[in-house]
């Protein structure tokens, strides 16, 4: 396939992009303190040598009001400059180009200093904030565009005013969060007077050569958002202000309707970008859940935008356009959209990485260095192929030792192949696709259908031997679990036959992923059509009622499902904070019956007999499914000493990663992190 449209220089007038790949903006973390700044800079630094076309950092304020957390990173004097050419150097060394996103957070700041445009709380801050009063807009203005002319001089070659996802503009934007009487409030045209103020104010300071990306809303999915008609006047006031592109924000945090976890559609907003790029007369950046170069070359030549957004699928894959434009894209490494190392991360104060690329964000730290001079080749035997195995196998062999690869299954991915069956997830398949690339590319010695013992390790004569056998559901000791009614989740998931009534044991991640698999009907296809789901979510892309919400679908769930756990409180609450809301909303709209505080009595043909509340009852079910988390299969892994650690007789160096090493709290994650880690440093 060709992508020519994709890796089509843009030409600016006064600028070039190199190509049509923009990395979207995305808070890591290190933005906000000033001692990271080096490591933001080897993070921009990989996707620049990878091929970017532009950059748009993480959000930055332009004043203290403006912060999304207290000292979140700020550019509002001389003294931030230092920290920020570190940035732009890196990125022009390798010949991209590079804009700062500023962004004030408005109500949506977790501080006690916030503004709005009115006193109105939001639901997922706790500091209510103070209206801006007339005076306060015009410093607000000033320091936006204080902090463009900071910018400039840093050495950025433009900035993305963040005016969506329900920040401070949108707030303005918006009659939801816009009750004032003044000239900033009541008719569109006032609405939108401080985002045109602020555009006008830029060009002033900034002059012409100089990019302005406006990230526009153009769903807002939330009651009192805009229709497309303020929309589009929105828009043209602002390219007439001096925008040189729009970039697309789809609905805001506080939306109820999934705008990018993995069971969005791919591209399931594109037509709005494209409906606007027929509105006005500067380059559009079309964006949300698209991951793949196909898919980004097809939405150009449709005329869905003018440039592609991309920011987790540049987290998990700096390489992503030089695979493009080299004709690897096999090789890519696919964000498949789980957010457990990015925003979840980021929700949790914690540093951005990626799950699939344990190195994001730690550039400067995990570094797999090819062997040289004092490190000998040596030869690794890694058993089992799931994540764990897979991260390992390819690290160690990447870095140049001889690694041979075991695994029981006929396949590579371990269980990687199951998650990938769970509707909304079938993605998951994409990392398998890229580690049997990375198998190929550095050579590994892969043995399916291979059960390895013992003894075939000894025959082997390894240096290091990986154990990384993955984990074995647990079989709760409930009385009569061994009869034919219970199944383990692994048999549902391989296709088992499952009766119309079902208790699911267990409620962790697997619990809600096999209670979604049993809420999809045989025969409709996978993954879920794009309009089906805009319909299931109530999503109404012609925006002609405000914020583009309808009446959701109803939907006839094929099965009554039972999800129980026995400790107390909200089933679901370990599940991540960006994607936990959105799978309990899915089973609540089915009708799944969530029981915490239960107790498993009894199974007998009946179905499951369970105590609550000192209440004993049955539930009449089919079958129950057992989800009740794993326990670590080691068998290999030689007995320990005491401290923790093999005995060490003179042979090869054993080692024990992912669910062989602890099955509690076991995550892909994890299991990528540990192969990547060890394999580093062998
Ligand atoms: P495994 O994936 O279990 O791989 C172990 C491999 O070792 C297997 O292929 C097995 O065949 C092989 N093996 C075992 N013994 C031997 C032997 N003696 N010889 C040769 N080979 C052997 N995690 C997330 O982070 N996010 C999710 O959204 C997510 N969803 C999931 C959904 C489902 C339905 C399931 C089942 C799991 C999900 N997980 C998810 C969990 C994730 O898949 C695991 O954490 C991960 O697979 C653990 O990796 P691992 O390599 O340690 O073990
Ligand atoms: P889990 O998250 O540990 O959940 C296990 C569930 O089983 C819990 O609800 C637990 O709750 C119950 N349980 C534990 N011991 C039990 C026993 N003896 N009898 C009855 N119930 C018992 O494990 P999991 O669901 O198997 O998932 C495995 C890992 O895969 C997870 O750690 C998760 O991170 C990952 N995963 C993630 C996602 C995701 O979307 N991010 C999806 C799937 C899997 P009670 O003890 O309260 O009953
Ligand atoms: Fe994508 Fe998941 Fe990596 Fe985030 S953690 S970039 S969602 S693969």
């Amino acid at each position: 396939m060709s992508y020519h449209r994709l890796l089509a220089e843009l030409d600016l007038g006064f600028t070039r992009l190199r190509n049509r790949v923009v990395m979207g903006s995305m808070h890591t973390g290190m933005e906000d303190r000033f001692w990271n700044y080096p490591k933001l800079a080897a993070y921009f630094r990989e996707r620049a040598s990878g091929g970017v076309g532009l950059i748009i950092t993480g959000g930055i304020s332009p004043n203290r009001e403006g912060w999304l957390l207290p000292f979140g990173g700020t550019l509002s004097s001389v003294f931030d400059l230092r920290n920020h050419r570190l940035l732009t150097q890196a990125v022009h060394e390798e010949g991209g180009k590079i804009a700062l996103q500023i962004l004030h957070a408005g109500r949506y700041g977790y501080q006690p200093f916030v503004v709005s445009a009115s006193a109105l709380k939001s639901p997922i801050s706790k500091f209510k904030p103070r209206a801006l009063s007339i005076a306060g807009i015009a410093k607000t203005v000033r320091d936006y565009a204080r902090c463009a002319k900071l910018a400039q001089r840093a050495g950025y070659d433009g900035i993305e005013i963040m005016g969506s996802e329900g920040y401070l503009l949108n707030q303005f934007l918006c009659p939801r969060t816009n009750r004032r009487r003044d000239r900033y409030g009541g008719s569109i045209e006032n609405r939108m007077r401080i985002a045109r103020e602020i555009v006008e104010r830029v060009r002033e300071v900034c002059g012409e050569r100089f990019i302005v990306v406006y990230r526009l809303s153009l769903i807002d999915l939330v009651e009192g958002g805009n229709t497309w008609d303020e929309t589009v006047q929105v828009a043209r006031e602002l390219e007439a202000a001096g925008v040189t592109m729009f970039n697309t924000g789809i609905g805001w945090h506080e939306a109820r309707v999934p705008t990018i976890v993995t069971s969005v559609p791919r591209a399931a907003f594109a037509a709005l970008s494209a409906r606007l790029k027929t509105a006005v007369n500067v380059p559009v950046i079309v964006s949300n859940r698209i991951n793949t170069p196909e898919l980004a070359e097809a939405l150009l030549a449709d005329g869905a935008g003018d440039l592609v957004s991309m920011a987790r699928p540049l987290l998990a894959d700096p390489e992503f356009v030089l695979k493009t434009a080299e004709g690897r894209t096999h090789e890519i490494n696919t964000c498949i959209a789980c957010n457990q190392a990015c925003l979840d991360h980021t929700f949790r104060n914690q540093r951005a990485t990626c799950l699939v690329n344990p190195r994001a964000g730690r550039e400067t730290e995990l570094v797999y260095r090819p062997l040289s001079g004092a490190h000998a080749v040596r030869s690794i035997a890694v058993v089992g192929a799931g994540p764990a195995g897979l991260s390992a196998a390819t690290v160690a062999a990447s870095r140049g030792h001889r690694v041979t690869l075991f695994d029981a299954g006929a396949t590579i991915g371990g269980q990687f192949n199951l998650a990938m069956r769970v509707p909304g997830k079938e993605e998951f398949s994409e990392t398998i696709r890229y580690f049997q690339s990375q198998l190929e590319r550095h050579g590994v010695d892969v043995r399916l259908n291979t059960r390895v013992d013992p003894a075939m390790l000894a025959a082997g004569k390894y240096d290091d031997i990986v154990i990384a056998t993955g984990i074995m559901p647990r079989r709760p000791a409930i009385a009569g679990i061994d009869a034919a009614n219970v199944l383990s989740y692994v048999d549902v998931l391989r296709g088992a036959p499952v009766g119309r009534r079902v208790a699911v044991i267990g409620a962790g991640g697997i619990g809600f992923d096999v209670s979604e698999f049993l809420l999809h009907r045989a025969g409709e296809p996978l993954p879920i059509p794009r309009d089906a789901w805009l319909d299931e979510w109530g999503v109404d892309l012609s925006v002609r009622e405000r914020g583009g919400l309808k009446p959701p679908a109803l939907v006839q769930p094929p099965r009554q499902i039972w999800l129980l756990q026995r400790k107390a409180g909200r089933l679901g609450a370990a599940l991540g904070k960006t994607s936990g809301w959105v799978h309990r909303a899915t089973l609540a709209r089915n009708g799944v019956k969530m029981l915490a505080g239960v107790s498993y009595l009894e199974i007998g043909a009946r179905g499951l007999k369970i105590a609550r509340d000192g209440v004993e009852q049955w539930l009449d079910v089919e079958n129950i499914v057992v989800c009740a988390g794993q326990e670590s299969l080691r068998d290999l892994y030689p007995r320990e000493s005491a401290q923790g650690k093999p005995a060490d007789t003179g042979g090869p160096r054993y080692h024990v990663i992912g669910g062989a090493s602890l099955a509690t709290e076991l995550d892909a994650k994890r299991a990528i992190r540990e192969g990547a880690e060890l394999a580093a440093g062998l």
